[in-house]
């Protein structure tokens, strides 16, 4: 996950429930792609303090450092290595036709793409075969990138001999999360998200303008809840009432209003013990840099076992 500051419920609905599930099954390597960013932003000034943000928010919701390390891209030399040697595995078309790609060129009204952002898959590649991962638990539009990891290692390890498992994506109940402006994506550059660390003043104010069926002016105008952003919440965050408002917006007994504040009230109390969480955790911040050292501790002796499989199965050194 790239480190762009506090997180948001996109992440968590997309991303982040499948990992506290998945911490206890599998063996897992949590990674702060700190490289990752300077593919849509070159300003690396808060950088460092945009990971610790992230590892605290992971934290807060319930991934436990002591299964699994937490650790950043940057420090760990192996990934920029086996990074130039995956560029060698895939063409340039094929990258070029990334659909993630194009979305990202399109939301954020990139011009000239660099040729760091065009390889973001390359480098991710690297990230997941670096520990020779099985499963990649992603939001959907992430699920592009896996599939191109799983091209590398296949041609890696037949140009070679086997070192890597062609990893698969593992999707979250609900892969995407809408944003508050009705954009598909939930996301902080386009600045309709809902933070994890949103406080419930915040979320209230933020849900009061959040895109809804345009059709419904009025609490007696019928609503359609399959186009409205606010019921795709409802779905998630307050599932055990949401055939009941489904019923009331359609039969016009509910007002837009009256069912943001239903919404924004039951996403704080899914907020609520993560934002207690967040706070010891930002006054013991020496408690969450020694879980960084450790993990990137970790992670580096798995990463350097791998790379002297690669250096031996390609006659390198
Ligand atoms: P990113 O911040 O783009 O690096 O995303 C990190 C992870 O969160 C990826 O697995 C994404 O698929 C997931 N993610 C980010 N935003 C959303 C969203 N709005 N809905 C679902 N998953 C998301």
């Amino acid at each position: 996950m790239r480190p762009t500051g506090k997180l948001h419920l996109g992440h968590y609905v997309g991303a982040l429930e499948n990992w506290i599930a998945l911490q206890n099954e599998y063996e897992s390597f949590f990674l702060i792609a700190d490289y990752h960013v300077l593919t849509t932003n070159l300003d690396t000034k808060d950088i460092y303090q945009n990971s610790i943000e992230m590892l605290i928010d992971w934290l807060a919701v319930g991934l436990n450092p002591e299964l699994s390390p937490m650790f950043r891209q940057s420090q760990i030399k192996e990934h920029t290595e086996l990074n130039l040697i995956c560029s060698m595995l895939i063409t340039v078309s094929r990258l070029e036709r990334n659909p993630t790609l194009k979305d990202q060129i399109r939301d954020l009204h990139i011009q000239n793409t660099v040729y760091g952002h065009l390889g973001y898959p390359v480098l991710q590649a690297a990230d997941i075969l670096l520990y020779k991962g099985s499963v990649v638990p992603v939001g959907d539009d992430q699920v592009p990138h896996v599939e191109i990891t799983r091209e590398i290692a296949r041609r890696f390890n037949k140009q070679y001999g086997n070192v890597f498992p062609e990893p698969e994506p593992l999707l979250t109940k609900f892969p995407r999360l809408a944003g508050l402006d009705g954009n598909a994506k939930m996301s902080k550059s386009l600045g309709n998200a809902i933070l994890l660390s949103d406080e419930p003043e915040t979320v209230q104010k933020k849900m009061r303008k959040a895109a809804i069926d345009p059709n419904k002016t009025k609490k007696e105008t019928p609503g359609n809840p399959d186009i409205c952003t606010v019921f795709s919440y409802h779905k998630f965050f307050n599932p055990e009432a949401a055939k009941e408002i489904d019923k009331a917006c359609r039969g016009g007994t509910i007002s837009c209003f009256e069912c943001k504040m239903k919404c924004a009230e039951k996403i704080s109390e899914f907020l609520s013990p993560i934002i207690e969480k967040r706070k010891h955790l930002e006054s013991n911040l020496n408690e969450v840099k020694d879980i960084l050292a450790d993990g990137e501790k970790r992670a580096k002796q798995v990463a350097v076992k791998t790379m002297n499989e690669v250096h031996d199965k390609m006659k390198l050194g």
